[in-house]
Parts: C-alpha cells; sequence; structure tokens
C-alpha cells in the first residue's frame, strides 16, 4: 500500500480529511449495520437534539506504525467502554463495545495509506463520536442518533523536543460535583473554552481546576489528568471525592506501568492544592502528548509554585514513564498483553 506524500513531521494537529469515515445510524431502537463512507458531511434536521440540548459524545485515540511495520492503536475496547458510560449518562443508546472496536479497525485499514509510519512522531488521530439527530423541541432524549468515526493524520505534539510548560489555577469550575465531569462529552468543553482562552491569553498552556465544591483538591486540567511525584519517588495521582474527573485511559495505563513494570509506588488519593509545594514533579496526561511535564503553576492570588524539576528540564520520573509508555505503544517494549491491538 503506497501512502499519502505528506511531509508528517510537519503536520500539526488539524482537521485533514482522508478517504473514508465510519457511519451508523440508531433508528427504530436498533443500530444499523453501518460501514465506510466517503463522505465526511453530515445533513441533519435543524430540530436535531444535538443542536438544542447537547446530546453529544465523543473519544479521541491514535493509530501509528510499530517499529516492525503493523498498524496498531492502543487498548481501544477501553475507548469503546468510556464512551458507552458516557452514552448512557447523556441518555443515549450505547454504541456496543465489539463494534465499536471493529468500527475502529474498519476505518483504519480503510485509510491505512494515511497511517503516518514508524519514527516520524506523528499518527492518525481516531474521533468516534455519537450525537441526536432525531428532532426534539421538548427536553427530552432524541429518538434517533448517528455514531460516526472521522479520521486524521497528526503531526508529532513536540516538535521541539519536551519543554515544561506554566499553568494557571483557574478562576472557574470545569465540573460539578456528580455532574458530567467524568464522562467524555462536548458540552464539558463548551463552557471549557472561556477559561482556556484566558489562560492562554496570559501565556500559560493551560489550567489547573480544583474541584468545585470546596476549592480544595486538584481535579484536572481542560482535557488531561494530572500526575505527581513526591520527593520519595512515590506516583501521586489525583482522585476526585465528587467523581468529577475525567477517567483518562492514558493516566490509568501509566499507573499500571508504575506499579507492575517500573516497581513504584503508587498512590491514588485526593490531592489537596496546598500540598503541592511538596512535590517534584507534575505532568498532565493524555492521549495527545501521553505526558506534558508542568514547569509551575500560579495560584489565584499570583503566587508561583515551581517544582523541584523546574521549567528548564523534564523530571526524571516523567520521563522514565513517558519514554516507557511510548515504547510500548511503538511496540519496542513488552507491555501487559492485550494493550497493542494490531488493525490492519
Ligand atoms: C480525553 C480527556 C482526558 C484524557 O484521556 P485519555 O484517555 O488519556 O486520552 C482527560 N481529561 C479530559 C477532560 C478529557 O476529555
Amino acid at each position: 500500500m503506497e501512502k499519502k506524500d505528506i511531509d508528517w513531521g510537519a503536520l500539526s494537529f488539524a482537521y485533514l480529511h482522508t478517504d473514508y469515515s465510519y457511519v451508523s445510524n440508531y433508528q427504530d431502537g436498533a443500530w444499523d449495520e453501518g460501514g465506510l463512507t466517503p463522505d465526511h458531511t453530515i445533513v441533519m434536521s435543524e430540530c436535531a437534539g444535538l443542536l438544542h440540548y447537547c446530546q453529544e459524545v465523543f473519544e479521541g485515540l491514535k493509530a501509528y506504525t510499530a517499529k516492525d511495520g503493523r498498524i496498531v492503536c492502543f487498548r481501544p475496547a477501553m475507548n469503546a467502554q468510556r464512551m458507552y458510560d458516557s452514552a448512557q449518562r447523556l441518555c443515549m443508546p450505547p454504541f456496543p463495545v465489539e463494534r465499536f472496536v471493529d468500527a475502529v479497525r474498519q476505518v483504519i485499514a480503510a485509510n491505512a495509506a494515511w497511517v503516518p509510519p514508524f519514527g516520524s512522531g506523528a499518527a492518525l488521530y481516531i474521533r468516534p463520536f455519537m450525537i441526536a439527530t432525531g428532532d426534539v423541541i421538548g427536553v427530552k432524549p432524541a429518538l434517533e442518533y448517528q455514531f460516526r468515526i472521522l479520521v486524521t493524520p497528526v503531526g508529532p505534539y513536540y516538535k521541539g523536543g519536551v519543554k515544561p510548560v506554566a499553568l494557571k489555577v483557574s478562576e472557574y469550575d470545569r465540573a460539578a460535583p456528580r455532574g458530567t465531569g467524568n464522562i467524555k462529552a462536548g458540552l464539558n468543553y463548551a463552557m471549557s473554552l472561556y477559561p482556556s482562552v484566558e489562560a492562554h491569553a496570559e501565556g500559560y498552556a493551560d489550567n489547573m481546576f480544583l474541584d468545585s465544591q470546596t476549592r480544595t483538591y486538584v481535579e484536572e486540567s481542560g482535557g488531561a489528568n494530572f500526575l505527581f511525584v513526591d520527593k520519595d519517588g512515590t506516583l501521586v495521582v489525583p482522585q476526585s471525592l465528587t467523581d468529577s474527573i475525567l477517567p483518562s485511559i492514558t493516566r490509568r495505563s501509566l499507573v499500571t506501568v508504575a506499579a507492575e513494570m517500573l516497581g513504584m509506588k503508587v498512590e491514588e488519593r485526593p490531592v489537596r492544592f496546598d500540598e503541592i509545594d511538596a512535590f517534584a514533579e507534575c505532568g498532565m496526561c493524555g492521549t495527545a502528548a501521553v505526558i506534558s511535564p508542568v514547569g509551575k503553576v500560579v495560584d489565584t492570588e499570583g503566587v508561583e509554585h515551581v517544582f523541584a524539576s523546574g521549567m528548564e528540564h523534564v523530571g526524571p520520573v516523567m520521563e522514565k514513564l513517558r519514554a516507557t509508555l511510548t515504547g510500548i505503544q511503538t511496540g519496542e517494549i513488552e507491555g501487559p498483553a492485550g494493550w497493542v491491538v494490531e488493525v490492519a
């Protein structure tokens, strides 16, 4: 199969449409058989539930070429299960887990020419999503839905090497206690844009959000979970008392890597903002960057909290975790069984 003629390393994180998307529609209480389509547009009723009451959930994962030339993706059944859970929370008919994984395989195989080669640092980003297409005017769940997967090649997250970033503690809240912070839905992002634009305008890479009930505990950033390393080398992972942190697959995988492969001590517990000065390293984790090291956090009083690893270098534990997980993903390091799934 001939690869597309693209300067893979120069790609950014932007939409570039490929040959096929995957689509399945839900009508009369059932999902149709679904399939690939070369049409990258959606035509729907102006009264669709998506457009008025935001019934939308999504996922994000990557496919890439492993060292041995296989096209693989990382733990797609975890994304399938999370989207299943997200859909249930928004009264949408969940798309079956096995069908989700099969659809991911089909759409990657059909776009194999768009999967960047090994070593380019680029990947094929896969965006499954589900929307309410049925008409609703009174507030209630729609009766018709569409499940869709678009794929687009994306460049390396870090172009000139990994550099620590600065964050600010947001004055705004990301998720209400017992709200929807633990599901992957567009609605959680709509109201995060204002604080995110503000943080960028002030020169910060992202926000650190605290728990909205007490503003005492660290929750997460706009689209990534936090990890800390204490002075004894223990990995400390924030837990939410009100279930308002999104269950990141990268974070859960890193916890397994730390405990089972690197022999590290791991604590998953609520983390108070006022203890962060005691930590040596901090990072944000998610599919996009695996780990983005954080050098400092500026609180709402303007006080700077600089981690021991500082703004110049990635801390050794974050570096080790990142190298191990990316090594597993590309097939250079043997990871737990079933994590790397061959798709084409
Ligand atoms: C997607 C997402 C993450 C990261 O999850 P991964 O499965 O690791 O990519 C973290 N926080 C939020 C709010 C997210 O939407």
